[in-house]
């Protein structure tokens, strides 16, 4: 999705791949709830059949992420996690390899060790932001290389263009889940063959509905991703994609606004005495900030921070936050905060969490459109409560 949040992209977002109703006139696609759809023949249908194979809400929204990305009509699932085992069953057999960046969403590790592995599909998990170890876990049977960038929940960047040519190189697919950053990074521009979204997120943006979505440019790929939504059957129902086709018409303007609220409360709390540590991509202080601005058009909605304290701190700040709300999700309207250990990243084991840097103690703020004012006023109070009135 290219250009700067809010720039140019307004026309192809609402107009793309969409037009009214032929029958109705309705400007809004409507929402087609039903299940399946008369033919006027035996073999003559109107491009519908059954709602699990197809249907003119979802269809719609999968042109319009696919006009919005450069990219064929998308695929789209029940959920995020639905779309990504979908990834996985389309590039890998018994037998074969899966690199994953090592901080991944935790329910891609869950889905890989306690359901995959069982299949025999192996998968191991590299610090892509360091591409000599991504190129070393690449092995003859690696067919896919799953990088998320910034990475949930630590927010550690991948090179993408590197990954990308370091992974076209072993022969295998580069996919790339860009859940956090829609409009503001284009990894087919940077070389993914595939993007994956949980349009649950930002894409909706309203904590409405659960989704995903797979995109890619490559006509055989999305024929057999095609075919799997099928023949699992894990299409998203139409009254989701009518709600997530609402929420895109705004995204350029809300991924530009969670963006700058997000840099001015990262400056708060990079200010704070009570925060030990910041991560946020487009602060002066983060590591890899030449690369965030090489690959990202903004910094995004998310922030994750650490408090004087350690856990118990953090905790007793999650537990104080008013405004904001203590709960699992990101990228929507409303200020959430999440504590990953024990909830976005449980399934991943205690040693190894820590290892890659979720520590017990990392909060991780999804920054929403209310006046960053009173978010930070909210997070100041938090910040200030002691042990015994927690
Ligand atoms: N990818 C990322 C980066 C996520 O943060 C999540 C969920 O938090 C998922 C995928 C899974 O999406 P869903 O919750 O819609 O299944």
């Amino acid at each position: 999705m290219g250009g700067e949040p809010g720039a140019r992209q307004f026309t192809r977002i609402i107009h793309g791949g969409l037009a009214p109703d032929p029958t109705t006139g309705a400007v809004l696609t409507p929402i087609f709830q039903s299940t399946t759809f008369a033919q006027e023949a035996v073999g003559k249908d109107k491009g519908f059949t059954y709602s699990r194979s197809g249907n003119p809400t979802v269809a719609a929204l999968e042109r319009n992420l696919g006009e919005i990305e450069g990219c064929l009509p998308a695929a789209c699932f029940a959920t995020g996690m639905a779309a990504i085992h979908i990834l996985f069953l389309a590039t890998l057999k018994a037998g074969e390899h899966v690199v994953c960046s090592d901080v991944v969403y935790g329910g891609t590790v869950r889905l890989l060790r306690q359901v995959l592995a069982d299949l025999g599909i192996r998968a191991s998990y590299a610090d892509t932001s360091d591409l000599a170890k991504l190129a070393a876990a690449i092995t003859p049977e690696t067919r896919l290389v799953l990088v998320e960038s910034p990475a949930n929940p630590t927010l550690k960047l991948t090179d993408l263009a590197g990954a990308a040519r370091v992974t076209h190189d072993a022969g295998a697919l580069f996919a790339v889940d860009n859940t956090l950053l829609p409009l503001v990074q284009e990894p087919f521009a940077l070389g993914a063959d595939v993007v994956v979204y949980s349009t649950t997120k930002y894409i909706e943006g309203h904590n409405a509905t659960v989704g995903g979505a797979l995109l890619t440019r490559d006509e055989k790929l999305a024929e057999k991703i095609r075919f799997l939504q099928n023949a699992t059957g894990c299409i998203q129902a139409p009254f989701e994609s009518w709600l997530t086709l609402r929420g895109l018409k705004t995204l350029p303007l809300r991924i530009a606004r969670h963006s700058e609220s997000a840099l001015v409360i990262a400056r708060f709390l990079e200010a704070h005495p009570r925060v030990t540590r910041v991560a946020y991509p487009f602060l002066d202080s983060f590591p890899q900030l030449e690369l965030a601005r090489r690959q990202q058009k903004a910094g995004g909605g998310m922030i994750a921070f650490e408090v004087e304290g350690g856990t118990a701190a953090g905790i007793r700040m999650m537990n104080s936050v008013k405004l904001c709300t203590l709960a699992e999700n990101l990228g929507a309207i409303e200020t959430l905060v999440t504590h990953p250990a024990s909830m976005t990243h449980a399934p991943i084991p205690a040693v190894e969490r820590e290892a890659i840097g979720i520590t017990d103690g990392l909060v991780r703020l999804s920054v929403g459109l209310e006046d960053p004012e009173d978010l930070i006023a909210d997070l100041e109070r938090a910040l200030a409560v002691q042990p015994e009135h927690a």
